[in-house]
C-alpha cells in the first residue's frame, strides 16, 4: 500500500523533478538527455512539451512515468520521492499514478473498448461490475459510449485515441504523460482528443505532461517547455 499524503514539497503539484540528469552509453557514445533537469507541474495543470524529434521527450516522459530511474536527481510523484523505491514498488505506483498515452493507442485488439477500459482497473483491485461502470462513465464522457462494445479495428483514429485516453485514467492517474498523442491524427480529431484530454485533467486534477510536435495544440497547455542544452526551458509559440 502506497501513503501518498505524506513528505510533500509541494501539495499543489503531483509531478516534481529536481536536479535531474539522464544519458544513454558511457565515454565517447554518452548522449547527455537531461542536466540538472528541474519541473514541477501542478495540479489540474496541463505542461505542453514541445522540442525535435530526438531532443528527449520520450525518455522524459519514461522517467516521470518511472519506467526509467534518473542517473542524478530526484523525481517525486504527489511529494514521494521515488529514487529509493525498489523497482516492485515504483511498478505498483505506475499502476496506480500514473496514466500513458501513446501516439499508437496500443490497445488490446482482441477487446471491446470497455473491456480496454475495464482491464487495469481490474488488475489494480476493481470488480468486474464497478470496473465495467466507470469504464462505461469514462467512455461517455471522452463521447465513444456508442462505441464501447466494438474492437479497437473497428474504431476510427480518433476514437481510438478516446479509447486510450480513457483508459490511462481509468485508475484515477495523478499524473498523465502523453507521447504525441495525437500525431497521427487529422487537425479537426486532434482538437477533439486534446480537449478530452484537458476536461480530463481538469476533472481528476491530475498533472499532465504532453509532448507534442503540433503547435497549435500546445498552445492550448497552460505552459509550453522544450528541451535545450539538456534542460527545460518554458517558450511562447
Ligand atoms: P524524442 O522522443 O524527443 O524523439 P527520444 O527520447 O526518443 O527523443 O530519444 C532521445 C535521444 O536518445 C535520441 O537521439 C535517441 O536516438 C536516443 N535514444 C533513445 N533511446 C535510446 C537507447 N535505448 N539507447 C541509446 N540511445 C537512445
Ligand atoms: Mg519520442
Amino acid at each position: 500500500m502506497i501513503r501518498w499524503k505524506r513528505c510533500a514539497m509541494n501539495d499543489q503539484a503531483h509531478l516534481e523533478l529536481e536536479n535531474v540528469s539522464y544519458a544513454y552509453g558511457e565515454g565517447k557514445d554518452r548522449l547527455q538527455i537531461l542536466s540538472n533537469a528541474n519541473l514541477v507541474v501542478g495540479k489540474a495543470e496541463m505542461v505542453a512539451l514541445v522540442a525535435p524529434s530526438g531532443a528527449g521527450k520520450s525518455t522524459l516522459l519514461h522517467l516521470c512515468g518511472l519506467l526509467e530511474r534518473p542517473r542524478h536527481g530526484e523525481i517525486r510523484i504527489s511529494g514521494l520521492a521515488t529514487g529509493a523505491l525498489s523497482d516492485r514498488v515504483r511498478t505498483l505506483m505506475r499502476r496506480s499514478a500514473v496514466g500513458f498515452v501513446y501516439q499508437f493507442h496500443h490497445l488490446l485488439p482482441e477487446f471491446s473498448a470497455l473491456e480496454n477500459v475495464a482491464i487495469p482497473q481490474m488488475i489494480a483491485g476493481s470488480s468486474l461490475g464497478a470496473a465495467r461502470k466507470r469504464a462505461r462513465e469514462l467512455l461517455e464522457m471522452l463521447g465513444v459510449g456508442a462505441r464501447a462494445s466494438h474492437r479497437p479495428a473497428e474504431l476510427s483514429g480518433g476514437e481510438q485515441q478516446r479509447v486510450a485516453i480513457a483508459r490511462a485514467a481509468a485508475n484515477f492517474p495523478k499524473i498523465i504523460l502523453a507521447d504525441e498523442p495525437t500525431g497521427n491524427l487529422d487537425p479537426q480529431t486532434s482538437t477533439m482528443v486534446f480537449e478530452a484530454l484537458l476536461g480530463l485533467v481538469r476533472e481528476h486534477q491530475s498533472s499532465a505532461l504532453i509532448a507534442t510536435h503540433d503547435h497549435d495544440l500546445a498552445r492550448r497547455a497552460d505552459r509550453v517547455l522544450t528541451l535545450r542544452d539538456a534542460g527545460l526551458v518554458a517558450i511562447e509559440l
